[in-house]
């Protein structure tokens, strides 16, 4: 390899950080909204950057994709027509589209390059966009939500940190946008940051939820190259409990999975000590 090639790269969240070693470099652009970075990586497959924060490597990426998703359907009495925000690497949308009570899916990402970008160095993500169920929009997440009523079974919020075109999806007005877009029963489920990290992120979504919906909960989910080894989704729901998945999945659903199971899902809802007054 070229010695002056870079053969690291790393994210550094709080002074602290991961850092993977690569082997080439796909893309590194600077879209409208953010820098994408695509790399190949020496043991990890593909690596998605923006704006140098990592979103996704193959080799975790299930972790995140099927907690962000399938609590979320699993709480739904019979989730039909689904909304993503964000999610441009079509990981979420891959998870949703593995559903068959779902007959329509919207997704609104504000950055068509993402999209396209993972569609050419990551299909095994990108994959959920070919599902004949989905029908993207490039655009605002929340300008797209505030137009809906009523009209959603779940919602998902797969978005960057609250920094750059995400910020606007961490505020009050979002939340009651989302939560007029949703159904009586509706539920939603909304990257929530690490309890190690960010614990006022958490906190202030938490809250969110907590005011407009009559049951939520914050589920912790493991992910080795996220900053602290872990992120988190919050799930909200007008009609029923969270916390325990409401019905069964199928086999095939079953036998796809890697990460979530109905006891993971009841696991996730258990959290340390030091974060218990958050909740109360
Ligand atoms: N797994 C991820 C992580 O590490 O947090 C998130 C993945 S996904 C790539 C996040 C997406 O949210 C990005 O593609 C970004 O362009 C999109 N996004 C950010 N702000 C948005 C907004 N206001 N409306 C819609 N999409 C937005």
């Amino acid at each position: 390899m070229d010695e002056k090639f870079q053969r690291y790269v790393s994210e550094i969240d709080q002074g602290f950080g991961n850092t993977v070693e690569i082997t080439g470099i796909l893309c590194n652009i600077k879209s409208r909204y953010q820098r994408i970075k695509i790399y190949e990586t020496a043991n990890l497959g593909r690596l998605l950057m923006l704006d140098d924060i990592i979103q996704l490597t193959e080799f975790d990426e299930y972790a995140y994709q099927e907690m962000m998703t399938h609590p979320a359907l699993l709480v739904h009495p019979n989730p039909e027509k689904v909304l993503i925000i964000g999610g441009g690497d079509g990981g979420v949308a891959r998870e949703v589209a593995r559903h068959k009570t779902v007959k329509h899916i919207d997704q609104c990402e504000i950055d068509g390059e993402v999209v396209e970008l993972c569609r050419k160095y990551i299909p095994s993500t990108a994959c959920g966009f070919d599902d004949k169920r989905m029908h993207l929009t490039i655009g605002d997440g929340l300008e797209f939500v505030k137009q809906r009523k009523n009209e959603y079974d779940v919602i998902i919020v797969d978005s960057t940190d609250p920094i750059g075109p995400g910020e606007v999806l961490f505020g009050r007005e979002f939340y009651e946008s989302v939560h007029a877009a949703l159904k009586a029963d509706g539920v939603v489920a909304s990257q929530s940051e690490s309890i190690f990290l960010y614990p006022d992120i958490v906190k202030r979504l938490y809250g969110f939820t907590r005011e407009l919906f009559k049951y939520n909960g914050y589920a912790f989910i493991a992910v080795p190259t996220y900053p602290a080894g872990s992120i988190g989704v919050c799930v909200a729901s007008k009609a029923n409990p969270v916390k325990k998945p409401l019905r069964q999945m199928d086999e095939d659903l079953k036998k796809v999975l890697k990460y979530y199971t109905p006891e993971i899902h009841e696991a996730a809802f258990v959290l340390p000590a030091f974060t218990k007054p958050w909740f109360e």
